[in-house]
């Protein structure tokens, strides 16, 4: 017998868990420098859990209190088949869960932003590290300009907030802040910047060389601007500041020069049904197993509770001991960022 009321899911350390972050696929059509290596291995087919399968995880974290949920990968719009389960997922909004919403490379929005709009998404987090096409060839290896800024107008055209995303990479788009900045303000999109975490152990790439910290992005943002630190939390790793001059919002997300896990709400499943209960650690769990094993979503219950049980105090990425610390050899399209 299921119980009445379900309790939410609350982790030791008093923070409750209301978003829940899915990768879907670990394919993708890009290959970014600091995200994955030219040839990459990916997972067979086989192992990743069937649409229907997330859906049922999906719906058992909504079960259980969360709220949010975000698609993510590898690039969730390349998985076959990922628009029907987004209409299924629709199903939930108003009824627990309050956001359905993805993060995407962009290169696949001309195709989908109409249906996603459809399927009450509302806002989109679309990843973007520079507005010049030869270096957006660079840093992609895959990807083209011109196909992502149609997306970012097909979404912008269906109606959908878009969110930029911007790694701060050192020596590659210093040099575009200002242009990043009065882009987004003209085209009315959101702008947050992203440290480069040490994740993955991409071919002799160097991520401590690709480090460009926020608090000197900022501190060049002060040079012409008067910056407002703003109150607003998404119980996530962004801090905002509103440009006094301008009124835009910019957001940073700076696991590195400030640790953000106090307040963190959020937990991670990966394709093949893997738990991780933070972005930093390898502690994770196997929600493949319970969801194959019974038809009845008790054992899953039982077994996300556990999980939720373990979440880690935070991560321990460290740049500052002249090494990197806290590094993990697992990529970002994994987790999912
Ligand atoms: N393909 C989609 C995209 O690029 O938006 C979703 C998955 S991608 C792994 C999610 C986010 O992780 C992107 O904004 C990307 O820039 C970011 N990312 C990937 N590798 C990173 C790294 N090493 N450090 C910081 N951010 C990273
Ligand atoms: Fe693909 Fe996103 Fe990783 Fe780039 S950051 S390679 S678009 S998953």
């Amino acid at each position: 017998m299921e119980p009445a009321v379900i309790a939410p899911l609350v982790d030791p350390y008093a923070r409750p868990i209301t978003y829940l972050r899915v990768s879907v696929t670990d394919r993708c059509d890009f290959r970014c420098v600091y995200c994955m290596a030219e040839h990459m291995q990916f997972l067979p087919k086989a192992e990743l859990l069937t649409l229907e399968e997330l859906d049922r995880l999906c719906t058992a974290f909504v079960g259980l209190g969360v709220s949010k949920l975000r698609i993510t990968g590898g690039e969730p719009l390349v998985r076959r088949g990922i628009m029907g389960f987004f209409r299924q997922m629709s199903r939930h909004l108003g009824q627990g869960l309050d956001e359905l919403t993805l993060t995407t490379n962009g290169s696949q929005l001309g195709r989908f932003a109409d249906e996603l709009a459809e399927c009450g998404v509302r806002r989109v987090n679309v990843s973007l590290d520079t507005l010049d096409e030869d270096k957006f060839a660079r840093v992609t290896r895959w990807g083209r300009l011109p196909q992502v800024l149609r997306g970012i107008e097909a979404a912008k055209a269906a109606g959908l907030r878009v969110k930029i995303n911007t790694v701060a990479l050192k020596g590659f788009n210093e040099d575009e802040l200002f242009d990043l900045l009065a882009w987004c303000a003209a085209e009315d999109h959101d702008l947050t910047f992203i440290e480069v975490m040490p994740m993955g152990d991409l071919e002799g790439e160097d991520r401590l060389g690709q480090y460009w910290p926020l608090s000197d992005l900022r501190a060049r943002l002060a040079e012409r601007f008067t910056l407002l630190d703003l109150a607003e939390r998404s119980g996530g790793p962004a801090r905002y500041v509103r440009l006094q001059q301008t009124g835009q919002k910019i957001g940073f997300i700076t696991p590195l020069t400030h640790n953000f896990c106090e307040s963190c709400n959020r937990v991670r499943l990966t394709c093949t049904g893997e738990l991780y209960m933070c972005l930093g650690q390898e502690d994770r769990a196997d929600l493949r197993r319970p969801l194959r094993a019974s038809e009845d979503d008790g054992l899953l219950r039982d077994a996300i509770r556990e999980a939720i049980a373990l979440k880690p105090k935070g991560h321990d990425f460290d740049y500052s001991r002249q090494g990197i610390g806290g590094q993990m050899t697992r990529h970002m399209s994994h987790t999912g960022g």
